[in-house]
């Protein structure tokens, strides 16, 4: 058991008050004030790595490498990047305009929104909660962080380790599961970050809807992989297993399917066992490098998926309760009615769909929600651009998966079902930021603008 507290539910309205009262104050406005605060979140994570990893082991038996990859490393860099970049970013902008309203000096100015509210989820409990705050902060806003209560080690630490780094008039965190959420989401934000399933985010839309407050949703969905005949199939293998296995296959962006074309099956699965030894060892559930499932809902949840599917279990298979081990599983000849088929998976499982033409794998994907992520693995660059001009999906990648999550540079999002809004580097500022659109007026020449003042004779407009 973690020492996790959920924040008392009569505490919740008077601390949004409190950072509300901060932000008019002016305190998070100053760009020293920010990099100051982005330097807090950097150290915080520098200076308590071991913590960390202990505390996401204990959640969800995560590899210290996956750990660095994916969440100490990447938030680090965040921060990095935004200390550099802030005066940059922040900087008024000026707009190209005609040689009349050049006068007026259009400009944009980079304005925080106020008092913002980011909930995070347990699959990436330290980065889903921090790489928006980083944006949160560094566009001058106070933030109220709400992390997974279903990740509560890391919850708990970050909430122990939070008001050491950061200065709790601006930033503060808030625990609980639904009820706490629930007021929560009663007070007044002006933006909501969240990180989950679209369940929830309908949830968190319904309630911004309430005060109009703006959204930002983070969600999942089915995200293909496409593999075509013409590929590598010892390259493509290896890079599936490692893209589906990262975090348990619980990550919202892991292939949540193949869909490959007929003829290359057998080959595929026979490389992609060999990649699982050469990974995780002959026994999975003895390697440091394989993790576990967050909890028992959500093993019994994937357990209940290999009791019924109807497809061939032709790796792994095997689960341990108590250990809340599932072993890396591939399930072949799936067929499109299957419990496999029907929601996110976010575990180990891989089921392959295997088709006779690339064509209907498309026809498959637009008939379903918009995935997160849709991956191509093909030698063939037009077969790749023909798939990607005739899908939708968040992202894309041809031939790997996963690391479009670590180019910052690139908007990090869904479409559709699978979320409004993109983030990372410089787009987590922007959303956090109002654009607020500012003329300078000179107050001389008010002869000259007499013209466009009524009355509107004839005269005056007789040009
Ligand atoms: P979760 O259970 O951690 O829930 C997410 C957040 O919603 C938590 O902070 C939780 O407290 C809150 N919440 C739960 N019930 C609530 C309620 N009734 N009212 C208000 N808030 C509530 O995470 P999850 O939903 O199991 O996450 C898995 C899903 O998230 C998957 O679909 C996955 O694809 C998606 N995901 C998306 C991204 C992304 O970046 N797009 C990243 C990770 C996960």
């Amino acid at each position: 058991m973690s020492d996790l507290t959920y924040t008392p539910i009569d505490d919740i309205p008077k601390i949004v008050q409190e950072l509300r009262t901060t932000f008019l104050t002016g305190l998070t406005r100053p760009l020293a004030y920010r990099k100051e605060q982005l330097k807090g979140l950097h150290n915080l994570i520098a200076e308590n790595e071991t913590l960390f990893k202990e505390s996401v082991y204990r959640d969800l038996r995560k590899p210290p490498q996956e750990l660095m990859a994916g969440e100490t490393g990447a938030i680090r860099q965040e921060a990095i990047d935004a200390i550099k970049h802030l005066d940059q970013w922040a900087a008024p902008q000026s707009v190209k305009t005609t040689l009349l309203n050049r006068m007026n000096k259009p400009h944009i100015r980079k304005s925080p929104l106020g008092t913002v509210l980011i909930i995070g989820a347990w699959n990436l409990p330290i980065n889903l909660l921090l790489a928006p705050a980083v944006g949160a902060i560094a566009a001058g806003n106070c933030v109220i962080l709400k992390p997974s209560e279903v990740s509560t080690h890391t919850a708990a630490l970050l909430t122990r380790l939070l008001p050491k780094y950061l200065d709790p008039r601006s930033v503060r965190i808030i625990n609980g599961a639904a009820a706490e959420t629930t007021v929560l989401l009663e007070q007044k934000f002006d933006h909501m970050f969240y990180t989950g399933s679209g369940n929830i985010g309908k949830v968190i839309m319904a309630a911004a809807a309430k005060q109009l407050t703006p959204v930002t949703l983070e969600l999942g969905g089915k995200s293909p992989a496409f593999v075509s005949k013409d590929v590598n199939i010892a390259v493509a293998a290896r890079r599936l297993i490692f893209g589906k296995l990262f975090n348990t296959g619980q990550a919202c962006i892991a292939p949540d399917y193949l869909i490959v074309e007929r003829g290359i099956e057998e080959e595929l699965v026979k490389e992609m066992k060999l990649a699982i030894q050469e990974f995780y060892g002959a026994s999975p559930q003895t390697s440091q490098s394989y993790g576990r499932i967050i909890n028992n809902n959500h093993f019994h949840r994937l357990k209940r998926l290999l009791d019924t599917t109807r497809g061939k279990i032709v790796i792994g298979g095997d689960t341990q309760e108590d250990d809340l081990y599932i072993a890396p599983t591939i399930v072949l000849d799936v067929k499109l009615d299957d419990p496999l088929m029907e929601s996110e998976i976010f575990g180990p499982i891989l089921p392959i769909w295997v088709v006779d033409t690339i064509n209907e794998g498309i026809e498959y994907v637009n008939r379903n929600d918009q995935p997160l992520a849709l991956y191509v693995y093909s030698h063939n660059m037009k077969l790749a651009d023909h798939i990607l001009e005739n899908t939708r999906s968040g992202g894309a990648v041809i031939n790997d998966s996963l690391i479009q999550f670590m180019v910052t540079a690139l908007p990090f999002g869904g479409t559709g079902p699978s979320g409004i809004g993109n983030y990372h580097g410089k787009r987590t500022f922007d959303i956090f930021s109002h654009e607020r659109a500012t003329l300078v007026k000179n107050l001389g020449m008010q002869k000259a603008l007499t013209i466009s003042y009524p009355p509107y004779t004839e005269k005056k407009t007789s040009w």
